[in-house]
């Protein structure tokens, strides 16, 4: 039988098979996949009551909820683009937005109705989220599947990047881009990050992330039960484990971090867990190795971005086994229908373990960013390869390292340093809770090395204990010449440091060259 080729199907194919089977969990409410189905059908029915048509634009504003996974399936069998927006941004940001994006409705949950206000004030059609509200305008619409023709090059999601590097831009998604990669999985036999139908998973970060949207809708495709909290919340997420014995789980470097430092931690149940993934950003060894030690089951390193619907390279759990610890800095190797390439500046292909900018070719790759001709031109680059931003590297065997940002890369003196690399090797100080490390201006070298570290309650370490404990580790050229103490990192709600933000300050009165 061939595998539904629309999230739209997808959602049918479960409804079908396994109508009483959960698919979402969320609250206290729990709803089966026949229900998710018929309600998808209503959403798509009212959008096109709406006068929305194939390829226009719905916003969402608001946190996870199994209402807005309903709003965002009745919008993808509608051929309804959905575009979520990160709920922490400030209401410019969300204005430009809704601005870019050209909108034509803005769903949002009554916590946020004042930048809905803003929003209706400026003509946009805003409906609230709340409970009622929702239900009535669901309810009131028919549930005979819409008479949309939906195919798997239609816009499904418009993503906006984090932003982590500057002004967010408006990733088109289509319905091949997300759910291609598992045909070619199941094909290939990969069976470490192939969830089964059935299987409960979490969705804790945020919808507005590829990291959170994406997994709702890949879980969707493969009829998993989805536990949806409404943000990320440690405690809560090492209760859903034990309660709702979890086996497949995703969270970024930095929530994996703060749920082992989390007082529920020592004594909790992980034992359901078959797959944790992560990724996103970098993830310091010495969390890594904590990690594992802790939560014992096999992990998954997932590599990605936006613009290819999240991974496109994995590192299995086999390479985190003891013996293989060599492999454990690799992002993975490419996932099936996935090529990777090392280019330099001019798109020339590099040899092997030559440090260069990492292309992706994939089916994941997106058609382009919403309205930006130049910047698409920029990414992807002819032939069907997309230029990543990120410095990396390939060995031999085709396993992915990826060494960070080229826009975060400190140039001192004639040497490269990439910051997540110091930060992997502070992070391994007893006294350490969070680390960043930024290039600052410096008469002599060009740029300096610099660490902010955060410590961890009642802990003490000075400058010199911070760089001693690098130095025993990293070259010494990539040792921080300074290093500052905050009480806290500034991180987008991907829990990525916001480098840029940190740079400012330093940078106020100078140019910083990026190559
Ligand atoms: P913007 O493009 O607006 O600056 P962003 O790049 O942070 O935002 P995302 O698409 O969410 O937005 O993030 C993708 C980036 O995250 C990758 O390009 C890479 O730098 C980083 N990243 C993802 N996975 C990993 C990983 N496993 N290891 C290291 N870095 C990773
Ligand atoms: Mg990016």
């Amino acid at each position: 039988m061939s595998l539904p080729t629309t999230f739209g199907a997808a959602l049918r194919h479960h409804a079908i098979e396994r109508p009483d089977a959960i698919a979402l969990r969320f609250a206290g409410r729990v709803t089966s996949y026949a229900d998710v189905d018929a309600h998808a059908d209503r959403v798509a029915n009212a959008l096109v009551a709406m006068e929305l048509k194939k390829g226009d634009r719905i916003a969402y504003l608001g946190k996870n909820s199994d209402h807005s996974i309903e709003l965002a399936l009745g919008a993808a069998r509608a051929g309804v683009v959905f575009v979520p927006i990160i709920w922490r941004l400030a209401a410019p940001e969300v204005a430009h937005i809704l601005a870019d994006s050209h909108a034509a409705a803005l769903f949002v949950e009554p916590a946020f109705a004042a930048i809905g206000d803003a929003a209706a004030a400026r003509g946009l059609a805003v409906r609230s989220m709340d409970e009622a509200s929702y239900r009535a305008f669901r309810d009131a619409a028919s549930a005979t599947p819409p008479a949309v023709v939906v195919d798997e090059h239609d816009i499904v999601l418009q993503l906006y990047t984090s932003g982590t590097t500057g002004l967010p831009k408006g990733v088109m998604l289509s319905h091949a881009n997300g759910i291609r990669q598992r045909a070619n999985m199941i094909a290939a036999g990969i069976d470490w990050l192939l969830a089964d139908p059935g299987d409960t998973t979490i969705i804790a970060m945020p919808y507005g992330h590829i990291g959170g949207v994406g997994v709702v809708l890949g879980a969707i495709n493969s009829g998993q039960e989805l536990i949806v909290h409404a943000e990320f919340d440690p405690g809560a997420v090492i209760d859903a484990v034990a309660e709702h014995r979890v086996r497949r789980l995703f969270l970024v470097p930095a929530a994996i971090g703060i749920m082992l430092q989390h007082p529920k931690a020592a004594d909790a149940d992980f034992s359901s867990i078959e797959t944790l993934s992560y990724g996103a950003s970098p993830i310091p060894l010495p969390l890594l190795q904590q990690a594992v030690a802790r939560i014992g089951c096999g992990f998954v390193q997932v590599y990605g971005m936006t613009e290819t619907w999240g991974a496109v390279v994995a590192l299995p759990p086999e390479d985190h086994l003891p013996g293989r610890e060599h492999k454990m800095t690799a992002a993975g190797k490419a996932l099936p229908g996935v090529e990777l390439r090392i280019i330099d500046a001019a798109g020339h292909m590099l040899p092997p373990d030559t440090i260069g900018e990492v292309a992706i070719r994939s089916p994941n790759n997106t058609p382009g960013y919403w309205n930006k001709p130049e910047e698409t031109a920029k990414t992807l680059i002819g032939d069907g390869w997309l230029r990543t931003g990120d410095a990396g590297m390939l060995d031999a065997e085709g396993y992915l390292y990826i060494q960070d940002r080229i826009k975060d890369m400190i140039i001192t003196g004639a040497e490269n340093v990439y910051p997540a690399e110091v930060e992997s090797a502070i992070y391994g100080h007893p006294a350490v809770a969070d680390v960043a490390v930024i290039g600052v201006p410096d008469a002599k070298w060009g740029e300096a090395v610099k660490a902010i570290v955060v410590l961890k309650p009642g802990e003490q370490a000075d400058a010199d204990a911070i760089i001693a404990h690098a130095r025993a580790r990293i070259a010494g050229f990539k040792c921080p010449k300074s290093v500052d103490f905050v009480a806290a990192l500034p991180r987008n709600p991907a829990g990525k440091i916001l480098r840029r933000e940190l740079r400012a300050p330093f940078w106020a009165r100078h140019d910083r060259k990026v190559v």
